[in-house]
């Protein structure tokens, strides 16, 4: 994978062959937030207002899925002629917390069942700006 290629938004996940997703952790309650929480806690009993930065588990199981059979709005930017892609809501294996995301190239939900073990991957997709696409973090079935 080319270290040139951007990420869609900087601070979201690390990069490289073992790339994780960026979130936030309560320092007072320990709740786990994807995009990184500031401000206050998402657990409505906590007054925390404090978060340090955590990698999230790089594996899960799938919770939900679901198939994207019609192209989003602006500024998404499809493949022309769009690509149906599947959609899966993975739990991540130590937070518990459900994190949507595209599923890799090459599989569908036909793939697809709930409980099964995903893994987190990086995959170029098509930008207005960078001929070459950008990164973003997307759920691969493990083999
Ligand atoms: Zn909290």
């Amino acid at each position: 994978m080319s270290e040139a290629i951007k990420p869609v938004l900087e601070g979201l996940f690390t990069l490289g062959a073992q790339p994780a997703l960026i979130g936030s952790r309560c320092t007072a309650c320990g709740t786990y937030a994807f995009p990184a929480q500031k401000g206050f806690c998402r657990n409505p009993h906590c007054e925390g207002e404090t978060f340090e930065s955590v990698e999230l588990s790089r594996a899960g199981t799938v919770w939900s899925f679901t198939n994207a059979c019609y192209q989003p709005p602006e500024p998404y930017i499809a493949a022309d002629p769009f690509v149906p892609y599947a959609i899966a809501a993975v739990e991540l294996a130590k937070e518990k917390m459900v994190v949507l995301g595209q599923v890799a190239e090459g599989y569908g939900v036909a793939d697809l069942r709930a409980g099964m073990a995903m893994e987190l991957v990086l995959e170029t997709i098509p930008d207005a700006v960078e001929p070459e696409g950008k990164l973003t973090w997307k759920w691969k079935p493990v083999a």
